[in-house]
This record gives structure tokens, C-alpha cells and sequence, in this order.
């Protein structure tokens, strides 16, 4: 199924631009190909006196949902840095000592397009933590983060999470804090 519902090329404005493959359009017309690749995300799980740090999506998808504190890696950036500043922008918390955790896969829908995530999760120490009940993180500007919620990481299975991928990552967290 096509994720974006493209009929014309592009390149050419010709018709018959279909999808294959569950990666790419291709124009018959001329040639032209466009990969729809993985997009790939980076994203915290940051215990906050015994309980983990999230962040209530302001935004679909997920709107009013709980997320971690995390986001699309831009282009050049590195997943570490992409995690470590996306903490800071929607939560106001500098995290360091990160710890790979593990990808999962995720549907993310935007603007009427269906985009196949990576999602990475990393484990981190949070370095400087404000006061969580007065902060206004830098993503409230934009609407994309409407809160701040610490959970118990006993609640894991039943919390509002918006992405599986997220509640596997913090299950995996959470056998790996364990000892397991
Ligand atoms: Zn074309």
C-alpha cells in the first residue's frame, strides 16, 4: 500500500508513480525512484527518584499520550546526540552515561503519510534536573509536549504509553535492571 497516496512523478508529472516493495515509488515514465527509507529515532529512559521520566504528547500521533523523551535523529547527527538533545528540548533534562538499551520497530503517521520508524532506546543518568512541576520545556512552544510525568516503572505494562516500541524498550530496560 502506498504511504502517502502519490499518483504523479515528481520528476516528470507523468501518471502511473506506484509503490513496490514496501520501500520505493517508481515513475514508469521515466525512471525516477524515490526510497522511502526507515526513519530513524533516538530516545531516553531516565530514572527520576525511582521513577522514569515522560513526556505527555502535545501532538498526533499519540496526542495526550505518554512518550519518551526523544525524536527524529537529523541528518549528520549522531543517535547518542540526537538522544541527549531532544531530552533537553522537550523535558529540560541534560542526561549523560548512555547505555544502548535496543531498536524496536514502529508506524508513525504524519501529515497523511505512513513513515516506518527505527526507534532507539538508550538508558541515561540525568546530570541537571529542574524543577519538573515548573518547567516549561522549549518543545511547549510548538505544541509538541503538553506535560511532564514521572512513572513507576511497575506500571510499565499498564501506563498510556503511545508507542509499543517504547513499552518494549522500557519492559527490556527494566529485566536488564533487574539482573536478568
Ligand atoms: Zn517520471
Amino acid at each position: 500500500m502506498d504511504p502517502a497516496g502519490l499518483r504523479f512523478c515528481p520528476r516528470c508529472g507523468a501518471g502511473g508513480y506506484g509503490y513496490h516493495d514496501g520501500k520505493f515509488w517508481r515513475c514508469d515514465s521515466c525512471g525516477f525512484r524515490h526510497y522511502h527509507n526507515v526513519a530513524a529515532s533516538a530516545s531516553v529512559i531516565v530514572e527520576i527518584g525511582g521513577r522514569v521520566l515522560t513526556v505527555v504528547r502535545g501532538k498526533d500521533p499519540g496526542k495526550g499520550l505518554l512518550s519518551l523523551p526523544g525524536g527524529f535523529i537529523d541528518p549528520d547527527e549522531r543517535a547518542e546526540d540526537a538522544a541527549v538533545r531532544e531530552c533537553r528540548e522537550e523535558a529540560g533534562v541534560d542526561v549523560t552515561d548512555l547505555s544502548f538499551v535496543g531498536s524496536w520497530p514502529n508506524d508513525y503517521e504524519y501529515g497523511s503519510v505512513l513513515y516506518k520508524t527505527c526507534d532507539l532506546y538508550f538508558s541515561a543518568r540525568a546530570a541537571y534536573v529542574p524543577r519538573l512541576e515548573a518547567h516549561r520545556p522549549e518543545a511547549h512552544g510548538s505544541g509538541e509536549v503538553a506535560g511532564i510525568e514521572l512513572i513507576d516503572p511497575e506500571d510499565i505494562e499498564s501506563a498510556p504509553i503511545a508507542f509499543e516500541s517504547a513499552r518494549r524498550a522500557l519492559l527490556a530496560w527494566r529485566l536488564r535492571a533487574r539482573g536478568h
